[in-house]
C-alpha cells in the first residue's frame, strides 16, 4: 500500500486534534467550504464543494463500504494498548468526538498507531451484507508517518453499555461545545467487543477530504447500547453517515483463527 503522509490536519472529524484547541476546520474560523449532511452540502456534493475534496467524488478506494464475503487471510495481529483516559468530549458540529488525551495505542503487526480520538455516526456508515446498524464508532489512530488506522465498531440496540454511559451522560449538545469532565475516565478498551475478529480493507476518510490509504479494521461483532442510550446519542448526532461506496475491485479480508 502506498503510504499516505499527513502534512496538515485534514479533518476535524477524522484526524485528532488536541481537544479544546481550535481546528482549522471549525466552522467559525474555517476558510474551507462548510460540508455537512444536508441536501446542499451533503455526501453527494462534497466533491464539488472544493478542489481539496475532489477525492470524495473521484477516489476509487473510498469508505464506507458494504462488508460481505471476506476472504480469510493470515493478517498481522492487532494488539490494543488502551488505558483509562480522562473524559474530554467535543461537539464539533459533525459528530461527537472524544479526545484521546492519554497514551493509547494500537499495534498492527510491528506497526504502532496512536489513538487520536473516537467519534460517532448514526446510523452506521459500514453495512454488513446490506444491513445497517443504529450507530457506528470510529477510533482513529495515526502512526509516526501519518498513516491512519481506524477501528470501526458497529452498534446495535440491546443492553445498556456501562462505559459509553459516561460519554452519554456528558454529551455536549451545542455545536462547538467541549466538556472536560473532572474525575471521570473511560478506557477505550471497554468500548470494543469481546470478540475481536475484524474485517480489514484499504479505504478512506468518510468525511471530506476523503483522503485514501486509510487502514480500516471493522469489528465483525457489534457492541450493544440500550434504546435510551441510542436515542440520547441520536438527539445530538444524527444522519451523519456517508453512504456506502463502490469497492472497485478491493478485497475485504478477515483474520483467520481469531475467534474467541
Ligand atoms: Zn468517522
Amino acid at each position: 500500500m502506498n503510504l499516505f503522509r499527513l502534512t496538515t490536519p485534514l479533518c476535524i472529524m477524522c484526524i485528532g486534534t488536541t481537544a479544546g484547541s481550535e481546528s482549522e476546520n471549525s466552522p467559525s474560523v474555517s476558510n474551507k467550504p462548510a460540508w455537512g449532511y444536508g441536501a446542499e452540502n451533503g455526501p453527494a456534493v462534497w466533491g464539488r464543494l472544493s478542489g481539496e475534496y475532489a477525492l470524495c467524488a473521484e477516489g476509487s478506494r473510498q469508505s464506507p463500504v458494504d462488508l460481505r464475503n471476506p476472504r480469510p487471510a493470515n493478517l498481522p495481529a492487532i494488539t490494543f494498548n488502551y488505558r483509562p483516559t480522562p473524559l474530554n468530549i467535543h461537539n464539533n458540529g459533525h459528530t461527537i468526538e472524544v479526545a484521546s488525551t492519554g497514551e493509547n495505542w494500537l499495534e498492527v503487526g510491528s506497526e504502532k498507531y496512536s489513538l487520536a480520538q473516537y467519534h460517532f455516526h448514526a446510523p452506521s456508515e459500514h453495512t454488513v451484507e446490506g444491513n445497517s446498524f443504529d450507530m457506528e464508532m470510529h477510533l482513529v489512530h495515526r502512526n509516526r508517518e501519518g498513516v491512519l488506522a481506524v477501528i470501526g465498531v458497529l452498534i446495535q440496540r440491546g443492553n445498556e453499555h456501562v462505559a459509553l454511559n459516561q460519554v452519554r451522560k456528558h454529551l455536549p449538545a451545542t455545536r462547538g461545545e467541549i466538556k472536560s469532565v473532572e474525575g471521570v475516565s473511560v478506557n477505550p478498551l471497554d468500548l470494543l467487543p469481546r470478540n475481536r475478529r475484524a474485517y480489514r480493507y484499504a479505504g478512506s476518510l468518510t468525511t471530506p477530504p476523503c483522503t485514501e490509504d486509510v487502514n480500516w479494521i471493522v469489528m465483525a461483532t457489534p457492541i450493544e447500547l440500550s434504546a435510551a442510550q441510542i436515542a440520547a446519542f441520536k438527539a445530538v448526532v444524527h444522519k451523519n453517515n456517508r453512504p456506502v461506496q463502490a469497492l472497485n475491485g478491493r478485497e475485504i479480508l478477515m483474520d483467520i483463527g481469531k475467534e474467541e
